[in-house]
C-alpha cells in the first residue's frame, strides 16, 4: 500500500454502501430530504453548499436551501428551525457554519431537533458521542475514523495526539479515538513543547489551522498522520502538515486536497440516512 491513503477509493466504497442504504429507505417510501440553511455570504460557503447538493442529488437525496439575509432576526431563525424540526418531510436540518455575526451559533444548534441534527452539533448528540454511546458523530471525525478503519491496523493501546481543540474536530475526534483503546492526548495553543507531544504519537490527527505547521520533527518514524487542515497559502490549499518534509519518516499519510476533506460530506448523508433509520426501526 501507498504511505498517501488513497481517500478516494475509501470514498467510493463509502459512496456505494450509501447508496443501498438509500435504497431501503426509498423501499420503505420515504425520500430522504434535508434543508440547509445559510446565514453568511461568504464565497467558501457557496461552495461548501454547491458540492453538498451535487454529492445529495447523485445520491438520491433531495435538497433544500434556506438563504436568510443579513438583517435576519434571532428569532425567525429559530422560527425556520422548529418549523422544519416539525415537518415530516424533512429528514435533516443542517446549519451552515460560520453564521452573521449577530446570531449566536450555540444558541441556534441547539433549537436543531436531536432526530434531524446532521452536523451532529447538538450538544445532546455531542454529548453522546463523549460518553461513547453515539449513532451519529460529526462529519469531519466521522471521515476520519472511516480512513482509519481502512486501514487495518488494530489501534488498541497505541497512543494519538490531536492537535486542536475545537467542538467539531479535536474533542469529538479525540472521544473518538478513546473508544477505539487508545491513549489519547489533546494539544492546543498553549501546550508547551508540542513537539515532545506528537514526537510520542502513533496516530498524529492535525487539526490546528496553520499551514504546513507539522514538519518532519514533530513525528514518530512509522507513524499514522492524519491531516484535517485546510489553509489557503500563496493562493493554494494547503494542509496543517508538511507532508513532503514528512512522507519519508511516516507509514500512512493523507493529502490536502483529497484527503479528510473528501469524506465530510460523505459523513453529512451517512448521519441522514442513520437517522432515518432509527427512526423507522
Ligand atoms: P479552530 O480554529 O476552531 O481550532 C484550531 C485549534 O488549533 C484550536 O483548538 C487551537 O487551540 C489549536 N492551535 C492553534 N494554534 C496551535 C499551535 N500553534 N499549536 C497547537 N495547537 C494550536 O479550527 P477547526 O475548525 O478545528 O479546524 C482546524 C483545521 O481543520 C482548519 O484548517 C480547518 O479549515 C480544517 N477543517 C477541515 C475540515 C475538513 O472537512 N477537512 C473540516 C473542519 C475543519
Amino acid at each position: 500500500m501507498d504511505k498517501i491513503i488513497d481517500v478516494k477509493k475509501i470514498l467510493n466504497q463509502e459512496i456505494e454502501k450509501l447508496k443501498q442504504r438509500i435504497e431501503n429507505i426509498k423501499e420503505k417510501g420515504i425520500k430522504p430530504r434535508f434543508a440547509v440553511i445559510i446565514a453568511n455570504k461568504l464565497e467558501s460557503t457557496k461552495i461548501y453548499v454547491r458540492n453538498k447538493k451535487k454529492v445529495a442529488t447523485d445520491m438520491g437525496i433531495i435538497m433544500d436551501e434556506y438563504i436568510l439575509e443579513e438583517n435576519v432576526d434571532s428569532k425567525d431563525v429559530i422560527s425556520l428551525i422548529k418549523r422544519l424540526n416539525e415537518d415530516d418531510n424533512i429528514h435533516g436540518i443542517l446549519l451552515q457554519l460560520p453564521l452573521f455575526n449577530h446570531l449566536n451559533e450555540n444558541t441556534l444548534l441547539e433549537v436543531i431537533s436531536k432526530d434531524k441534527d446532521i452536523d451532529c452539533f447538538n450538544p445532546y448528540n455531542l454529548g453522546k458521542v463523549f460518553i461513547g454511546d453515539a449513532k451519529i458523530y460529526p462529519c469531519t471525525p466521522k471521515g476520519i475514523m472511516t480512513i482509519l478503519d481502512s486501514l487495518g491496523e488494530d489501534f488498541t493501546s497505541k497512543k494519538a495526539v490531536v492537535v486542536g481543540r475545537s467542538n467539531i474536530v479535536g474533542k469529538p475526534i479525540a472521544s473518538m479515538l478513546l473508544k477505539k483503546n487508545m491513549t489519547v492526548t489533546i494539544c492546543h495553543s498553549k501546550t508547551k513543547n508540542l513537539k515532545e507531544e506528537t514526537q510520542k504519537a502513533d496516530v498524529l490527527i492535525c487539526a490546528c489551522g496553520i499551514p504546513n505547521y507539522i514538519t518532519k520533527e514533530y513525528i514518530k518514524d512509522g507513524a499514522i498522520v492524519i491531516d484535517v487542515g485546510i489553509n489557503r497559502k500563496d493562493s493554494k490549499i494547503v494542509g496543517d502538515v508538511d507532508t513532503e518534509d514528512c512522507l519519508e519518516k511516516v507509514k500512512y499519510i493523507t493529502k490536502v486536497p483529497g484527503g479528510v476533506g473528501l469524506m465530510t460530506v460523505c459523513s453529512v448523508m451517512d448521519n441522514l440516512c442513520s437517522l432515518i433509520e432509527e427512526k423507522i426501526k
